[in-house]
């Protein structure tokens, strides 16, 4: 059955979307996909090299090329996301407003944190994170006015557990996480849903380290469901993390072992506890049989407050 003719198609007709980063890559098939199913997209794309140099507007004007002969909406955008307010500003001359944010444009300055110039942090911490933060901003504002908005972020699996050669991308992708779960909280009465992505797929990023033979089986169109998903009105989630890959995805949570507690440390008047005594726990401060699933900055302070009121109520 054709998209759009089963009664459970989710469909963006009447949304706008921006997509930055969308003139190749994983970008590209999330605003063919929006725009398949009824977005107006505007496909933003500054047309660098990998490592962010030089610029074009070939890449963005052709993904619109495509999207416009199947028949959808879309336009293009050659700013960069540093000056995310031109891009935002650019949807709203066009379409009036953004429904849609997906904040993927990226560039790689892989070295050893040991050989890393100022200029390899400064130029992946202006495109990820202030980039991000800049076309973000500037949306935010209409998101909260007209009470909607959904908000993807693409961070990396680098981010989250690290990988050699990649401190300035990883710490920039782990600060975009960070930037969600804030956004998360202070968007969802607007709203406003902010989700993160950290996708696995062939492109110009992973082809020179992904063997050949996987790079078939990890296209960038097998990402863009659970992304467009994340961006539908019909998504509840907020503030998750989803991993994805070859037509696989899942959501990540933390995990928090069930710690130790010193009760000395409320002692009126004593020293409390040793190195020592840390040392002898530490085993079961990193035990995670009884393990918990915290969600919210509340939920640290909770079970540290849960075994100071304890031990103050035993005195
Ligand atoms: P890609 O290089 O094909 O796409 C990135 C796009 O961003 C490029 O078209 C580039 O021109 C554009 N861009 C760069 N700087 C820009 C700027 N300042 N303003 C506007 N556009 C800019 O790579 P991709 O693999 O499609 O990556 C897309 C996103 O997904 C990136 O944020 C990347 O870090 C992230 N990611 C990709 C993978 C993967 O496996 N491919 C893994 C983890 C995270």
């Amino acid at each position: 059955m054709a998209a759009g003719a089963a009664s459970d198609t989710l469909r963006f007709d009447g949304r706008v979307a921006i997509v930055t980063g969308a003139g190749g890559g994983l970008g590209r098939s999330y605003a063919i996909l929006l725009a398949e199913r009824g977005a107006k997209v505007l496909v933003n794309d500054l047309g660098g090299s990998l490592g962010g140099k030089g610029g074009s507007t070939r890449p963005a004007q052709a993904v619109v090329d495509e999207i416009t002969a199947a028949g959808g909406t879309a336009a293009a955008n050659f700013d960069s996301v540093e000056d995310g307010a031109k891009i935002v500003q650019a949807a709203v001359d066009l379409w009036g407003k953004v429904d849609i944010l997906i904040n993927n444009a990226g560039i790689l300055r892989d070295v050893s944190f040991h050989k890393m110039s100022d200029a390899d942090w400064e130029a992946v911490y202006r495109v990820h994170l202030r980039g991000t933060f800049a076309v973000t901003r500037a949306a935010w504002p209409l998101m909260r006015e007209q009470g909607y908005g959904r908000v993807v972020m693409a961070s990396s699996a680098a981010g989250l557990y690290g990988n050699f050669g990649q401190a300035n991308y990883a710490a920039m992708k782990m600060a975009m996480v960070g930037l969600a779960n804030t956004l998360a909280i202070e968007g969802a009465r607007r709203n406003i849903a902010v989700n993160v992505v950290c996708p696995v797929a062939s492109s110009r990023m992973t082809e020179t380290v992904l063997p050949d033979e996987l790079l078939s089986s990890l296209r960038a169109d097998l990402v863009a469901p659970i992304v467009a998903y994340l961006c539908h009105e019909s998504c509840a989630d907020n503030g998750a993390v989803v991993e994805c890959g070859g037509g696989w995805a899942g959501k990540l949570r933390r995990q928090r072992a069930k710690g130790v507690f010193f009760p000395a440390a409320q002692n009126p008047g004593a020293k409390g506890f040793e190195m020592e005594d840390v040392a002898r726990a530490w085993k079961t401060i990193c035990s995670y049989e009884d393990a918990d699933y915290p969600e919210t900055n509340q939920d640290v302070f909770g079970v540290i407050m849960e075994h100071v009121e304890a031990a103050r109520a035993s005195k």
